[in-house]
């Protein structure tokens, strides 16, 4: 019998992992993931606060979520990171976090301190002037840095690889080599359409192209396929021998609808039942007028579409019709 704890959908996918953006900003301005002009900026009061967050994210745990991942924006910019990681760590959840790494060292401690043992880092170059170039600062040295202080303090690190043909394609060999030597999980992720990044279908790097380029180098026979995890959203392999592993995720080509488990809080307080969902549900001013958003929660992940938020077409031409946010907004 299913719990009436529990976030289920139609489809009988019960929702037990949270995603929480804490912000908008980020220090990066990588190009596919936030638009040209920017965002448009906001009231602060247009957000959560630390306290709403956390009033919020307590009923989710009250509905069965298990997991809880910080996102953004960069989450490492929020103000008042540290106290508001360690009230998330008081909460029956794992606790991770994706970052772009700048300012891990002045927060390594808080990290520790709540137990935070994953970190996903989003690193699409390993060439100084080429990541600089895609996110528009000059934060590769300390990144690399940062990089190497998690793995020295221990903490899982899967590195994000938004693979793009002609930007960072030519990499994806340099990347396996730093996962033969360094145990790190590089997981090279297809380039999504979204609000503002000039997506084009022709510029996605697929499954077989990668494994095509990956085995041209290393041979068929020294790549292994590891098992996945439930849930997971990576295809997963490692080099034999390898102290690292590496994964493929392809949400458009190959999407992993049917093991969905996963809620997107926005940092103004909205739902998102899935990445590419074109309706968003209201939590923050309900929870501000002092209405229950149990309901809410549920209504809205009982609406959820079977696959990819019911968009069966992803092409040059209907992904101008999608209506959706930009990835820094939504919190990837
Ligand atoms: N600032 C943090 C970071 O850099 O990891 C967290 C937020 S970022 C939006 C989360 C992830 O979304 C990153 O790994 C980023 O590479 C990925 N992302 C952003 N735009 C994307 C796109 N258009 N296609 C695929 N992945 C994207």
């Amino acid at each position: 019998m299913i719990n009436s704890q529990q976030i289920v959908d139609k489809f009988g996918r019960i929702h037990d992992y949270l995603r929480i953006s804490l912000t908008e900003r980020c220090n990066l301005r990588c190009f596919y993931c936030m638009p040209e002009e920017g965002i448009q900026l906001r009231d602060k009061k247009e957000f959560m606060s630390s306290e709403e967050l956390l009033e919020i994210a307590k009923v989710f745990v009250e509905l069965g979520v298990k997991k809880i991942r910080l996102t953004g924006g960069e989450p490492l910019v929020k103000k008042g990171f540290d106290e508001l990681i360690l009230e998330l760590s008081k909460l029956p959840v794992e606790l991770v976090m994706t970052s772009n790494a700048v300012r891990i060292d002045q927060h390594i401690d808080a990290l520790k301190k709540a137990g935070v043992k994953k970190i996903n880092v989003s690193l699409d170059s390993l060439i100084e002037e080429r990541f600089n170039d895609i996110s528009k600062r000059n934060y590769f040295k300390k990144i690399m840095e940062n990089i190497g202080l998690l793995i020295e303090n221990h903490f899982d690190v899967k590195i994000n690889v938004v693979l793009i043909k002609d930007v960072n394609d030519d990499e994806i060999v340099d990347f396996i080599k730093w996962s033969i030597t360094e145990k790190i999980q590089v997981r090279f992720i297809e380039f999504m359409p979204f609000e503002g990044n000039n997506w084009d279908v022709d510029q996605r790097v697929s499954l077989k192209e990668i494994l095509d380029v990956i085995s041209g180098h290393f041979g068929s026979e020294n790549i292994e396929k590891l098992d996945a995890a439930a849930n997971d959203t990576t295809k997963n392999y490692k080099i034999k021998n390898a102290i690292g592993s590496f994964g493929i995720i392809s949400s458009v080509t190959n999407p992993f609808c049917s093991t969905c488990n996963r809620i997107r809080l926005t940092a103004d307080g909205k739902i998102k039942n899935c990445l590419f969902s074109q309706s968003e549900t209201d939590l923050l001013t309900a929870h501000r007028n002092g209405d229950s958003i149990k309901e809410l929660i549920i209504e809205s992940i009982d609406n959820k579409y079977k696959e990819r938020g019911g968009i069966t077409d992803f092409n040059n031409e209907s992904v101008k019709e999608i209506n959706n946010r930009s990835m820094i907004s939504i919190g990837g």
